[in-house]
C-alpha cells in the first residue's frame, strides 16, 4: 500500500520541483516521510502575546499583535532594506527585511491585524525585528490551537527561498491533514507494556502538540523507538558474530593464576578489579569469543587485570600477547609484567622496532614452538614473520591509536579468533560506549587503589608566573620532578613550536644550570634524541621536562609529581585529564597547575573549572559530552558517530538508552531470530532500515 508519506515532497501543494530540490540539497529531505521525521529543535510558547512597550533586547523570540502603519525603503540599490512600522496600543517597533522586499509589500498590508513573531534587536538605536514571521491575527487563532509552536532548523538559502521554520511547519501540517492514521512501527506488546503512545499520535504531537504533556509523551516515544532500533540492530549483530566465531574455552583457573594471586600480589585487589576479573573469567569460559573493552582511569590497575587474564590463558595451554601503541609503553609493560612474573616459570619477551635481528630470530622460534608464553610489543607484533603456536588472548592497550585493519591482522594470527581485551584510559561515557562500542562488552574499573592521594589541581592566570616558579622551586627542593606541557595544535604548529621554545628558554632562565637541569622533548626531534632526553628525566637527572603532548600516553615516572599545563584553555577536557594522569603515581602529594590567559571563552572557563573540581575521569567524560556533544569526544573522532540521531541525544538520554537496550536484549533472549509472529514488524523494519545498520566491524 502506498501512503502519502512515501510520496515525494515535490508533489505537495505549493512546493514544486525547484523548491523541493533545494529542500533535498539543504536538509536531505525528499519524501513526505522524511519531513515527518524532521523534528523540531525547540518549541516556543506562543500562548503569550507581548505588548510593544514590554519589548527589550534580552528577549529571544516574542510575538506581538498590531498593525503595520506604513512601509518605507531605506539604503542604496544593493543594500536596500524595507522597513515597516508596526504598532499596537502601547508603542511602535520596526520590522525590517533585506530580501524579498517585493513579496513582502505585496503580501502584507497596512490596517490588517497581524501577529508578528521574531527576535527583537537594537539597530541604529531603535528596536526592530528582522525578517519576522507574520500572520493574520484572526486566522492564526483558528489555525494554531497549540500554544507550543515547533521551530525547525533551516538554512540561509532555504530562508531566502521562503522555506522558513514556519513554512516547513505548515508543509508538515499539510501532510498530516492529508494522511490517514500513520502505520505503527512498534509491536503492540511493547506499546502496551511500556505505555507508549502510538506512532500516529507521537508524530502529530511532536509537530503540533496538543498540550505540554502530550508533547512530552510524543518525544519520549520517538526517542525510545530511535534508540531501541539502533540497539536491536547492534545486539543482533553481536549475537550473529558470537554464533559465527566460537571462542576458545578457558575452563580452568590453574597454577599460574592461583600462584600469582596468592604469592605475588603485595596488595589486595580493589573491589572494581575483582569485579572485572570475574567478568573476564566468565567470558573466557563461556565458549563465546570475548570482545571486551576495559575502561579505567590511569593508575586504576588495568594492566594488572590484563596480566591476570593472560595467566588464565596460560593455565589453559594458550599463549597471550599485549600490544601497546608506543615503544615506550611497550617497554614499560614489559618491565612491569616480567617483574611480576619473575621466577614463576612463565616466559615473557619484548618485540619492538628496536629488537635486534638475532634476538628476533630466537623470539620467532620460541613463539612458534610455544615455549614463549607472553609476548609484549608494539606494531611489530603485526608483522607476518610473527607466528604464534596457539594464540588465545590478545590484549590491546589504548585501542584508538591502532587502525582497524591492523587489529584484524593481529587476530588472524590464530586458527580461530582469540579472545580480545581492549584497555583504554580514555573514559567514554556509558551512553557513548553503549552505542559506539555497542557490540563490545564493557568493563569499568571505577575505583583507584587505596592510599593514593588525590591530585590537587590549581588554576593560575599568566600574571602568577612568579608564584608558580616559587612553587616549583619548593617542589624540586623536596626532590620532585616536574612536567611543563605546551599545546601543539596542527594548524598552528609553527607558532606552537615557537611558544614551546620560548617557554623552554624562560624556564631555563628561571631554573639555570648548574643548580637545575631542564630537558626539552617534542615530536620534531630525532627519536634517539627524544629517547635520550626522556631517559635523562626518567633516571632523575633532570628536574624539569618541557614537552609537547608527546608525553600524554604512558610515561610512568612516580617521582614526577607536578604537571604544569601551559595555555590550558587550548586543551580539550579529555586531554587535560590524560595529561594530569601522568602525575599522582607515587606516594607524594601531586599537583596539576593549569596556566591560562585572562581571556577565556565560556567553555574554556568551564573546562578549567571542571578540572579543578574533580579527578574522576568518568565525571569529566560526561561533562565533556555535555559541553561538546558526542561528535567531538576524543577517541571517537576517527570512528565518528556512525549514525545520525534525529531526536535522541546521547548526552541527555542515557537512562532511556539503557532502557531501550535492555528491552532489545530481552526480546532477543526470547526470540533471537525474531521469528515469533509478534516480532514480525521488528524484523521487517530492521531489514527495511538495513542501509542504516551500522558496520560495526569498522569500529571494534
Ligand atoms: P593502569 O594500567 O590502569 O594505568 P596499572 O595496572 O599500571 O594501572 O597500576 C598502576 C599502579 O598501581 C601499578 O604500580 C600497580 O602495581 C599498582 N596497583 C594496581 N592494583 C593495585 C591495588 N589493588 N592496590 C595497590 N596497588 C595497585
Ligand atoms: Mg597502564
Amino acid at each position: 500500500m502506498s501512503q502519502i508519506t512515501d510520496q515525494e515532497i515535490k508533489y505537495l501543494k505549493g512546493v514544486g520541483p525547484k523548491r523541493a530540490e533545494l529542500l533535498e540539497k539543504e536538509l536531505g529531505l525528499r519524501t513526505c516521510n522524511d519531513l515527518l521525521y524532521f523534528f523540531p529543535y525547540k518549541y516556543i510558547d506562543r500562548s503569550r502575546i507581548y505588548k510593544i512597550e514590554e519589548i527589550n533586547t534580552t528577549q529571544t523570540y516574542i510575538q506581538i499583535k498590531g498593525k503595520i502603519t506604513h512601509f518605507r525603503l531605506e539604503g542604496q540599490r544593493h543594500k536596500q532594506r524595507l522597513v515597516a512600522v508596526f504598532a499596537d496600543d502601547t508603542g511602535k517597533i520596526e520590522l525590517v527585511w533585506f530580501q524579498g522586499l517585493q513579496w513582502v509589500t505585496k503580501n502584507y498590508q497596512p490596517d490588517i491585524e497581524y501577529i508578528v513573531f521574531g527576535k527583537p534587536a537594537l539597530y541604529n538605536y531603535k528596536l526592530s525585528i528582522a525578517h519576522p514571521e507574520i500572520e493574520i491575527a484572526a486566522k492564526d487563532e483558528t489555525l494554531n490551537r497549540s500554544p507550543f509552536q515547533a521551530q525547525y532548523n533551516s538554512t540561509e538559502k532555504l530562508k531566502s527561498n521562503f522555506f522558513t521554520s514556519r513554512a516547513v511547519h505548515k508543509l508538515i501540517g499539510q501532510i498530516l491533514s492529508q494522511s490517514p492514521v500513520l502505520e505503527e512501527t512498534l509491536p503492540d506488546y511493547l506499546i502496551n507494556t511500556l505505555m507508549l503512545i502510538s506512532l500516529d499520535k507521537a508524530i502529530r504531537n511532536v509537530h503540533y502538540p496538543e498540550s505540554q504533556d502530550m508533547l512530552k509523551r510524543a518525544v519520549y516515544r520517538l526517542k525510545f523507538e530511535e534508540l531501541f532500533y539502533i540497539q536491536l540492530s547492534i545486539l543482533l549483530q553481536k549475537t550473529r558474530r558470537q554464533a559465527a566465531f566460537k571462542g576458545f574455552v578457558f575452563s580452568r583457573v590453574g597454577d599460574n593464576f592461583n600462584n600469582f594471586y596468592k604469592t605475588r600480589l603485595a596488595f589486595e585487589l580493589t573491589g572494581a578489579q575483582k569485579k572485572v576479573i570475574r567478568e573476564i573469567r566468565k567470558d573466557l569460559g563461556s565458549g563465546k569469543q570475548m570482545n571486551r573493552l576495559l575502561q579505567g582511569d590511569v593508575g586504576s590497575g588495568k594492566t594488572l587485570v590484563a596480566l591476570m587474564a593472560m595467566l588464565i590463558a596460560l593455565d589453559n595451554g594458550y599463549q597471550a600477547c599485549l600490544m601497546a601503541p608506543t615503544e615506550l609503553l611497550a617497554n614499560q609493560h614489559f618491565t612491569t609484567i616480567s617483574g611480576f612474573l619473575e621466577n614463576m616459570g612463565v616466559s615473557v619477551l619484548l618485540l619492538t622496532g628496536s629488537t635486534k635481528r638475532s634476538e628476533r630470530e630466537n623470539l620467532h622460534e620460541q613463539l612458534r614452538s610455544g615455549r614463549l608464553h607472553i609476548l609484549v610489543g608494539t606494531h611489530a607484533l603485526l608483522e607476518d614473520s610473527v607466528q604464534f603456536n596457539n594464540l588465545g588472548l590478545v590484549i590491546i592497550d589504548e585501542q584508538h591509536r591502532f587502525g582497524v585493519a591492523q587489529r584484524a591482522r593481529l587476530w588472524k594470527k590464530s586458527e580461530q579468533y582469540p579472545h580480545i581485551l581492549v584497555m583504554t584510559a580514555t573514559p567514554i561515557p556509558r551512553t557513548l560506549a553503549m552505542t559506539l562500542y555497542g557490540d563490545l562488552d564493557v568493563s569499568v574499573i571505577d575505583e583507584l587503589p587505596p592510599g593514593r592521594k588525590p591530585i590537587q589541581t590549581i588554576h593560575h592566570y599568566e600574571s602568577k608566573r612568579l608564584v608558580l616558579h616559587g612553587f616549583l622551586r619548593n617542589q624540586i627542593k623536596l626532590g620532585r620532578q616536574i612536567y611543563v606541557v605546551y599545546p601543539l595544535i596542527r594548524e598552528s604548529e609553527k607558532l606552537d613550536y615557537i611558544a614551546l621554545e620560548e617557554g623552554y628558554e624562560a624556564i631555563v632562565r628561571a631554573f639555570p644550570p648548574p643548580e637545575y637541569s631542564v630537558v626539552c622533548v617534542h615530536g620534531q626531534m630525532k627519536s634517539e634524541d627524544k629517547e635520550a632526553a626522556m631517559q635523562y628525566f626518567i633516571r632523575g637527572q633532570a628536574h624539569i621536562m618541557v614537552a609537547t603532548t608527546v608525553i600524554e600516553v604512558g610515561v610512568d615516572i612516580p617521582n614526577a609529581s607536578v604537571m604544569v599545563i601551559e595555555n590550558a584553555e587550548r586543551f580539550g577536557l579529555s586531554q587535560l585529564h590524560q595529561l594530569r594522569g601522568r602525575v599522582g603515581r607515587g606516594a607524594d602529594q601531586s599537583y596539576c597547575v593549569l596556566m591560562s590567559s585572562y581571556k577565556l571563552s565560556k567553555e574554556a572557563r568551564r573546562r578549567i573549572e571542571i578540572m579543578v573540581q574533580t579527578n574522576d575521569g568518568f565525571e569529566i567524560a560526561e561533562a565533556d559530552l555535555k559541553l561538546r556533544g558526542p561528535g567531538d569526544i576524543e577517541g571517537t573522532q576517527q570512528s565518528g558517530i556512525p549514525f545520525d540521531l534525529k531526536i535522541a541525544n546521547l548526552s541527555q538520554d542515557g537512562q532511556l538508552l539503557q532502557y531501550a537496550r535492555d528491552t532489545a536484549m530481552n526480546i532477543l533472549e526470547q526470540d533471537v531470530r525474531l521469528e515469533k509472529p509478534e516480532n514480525n514488524l521488528l524484523k521487517r523494519l530492521l531489514n527495511k532500515n538495513a542501509k542504516t545498520v551500522i558496520d560495526w566491524s569498522s569500529i571494534s
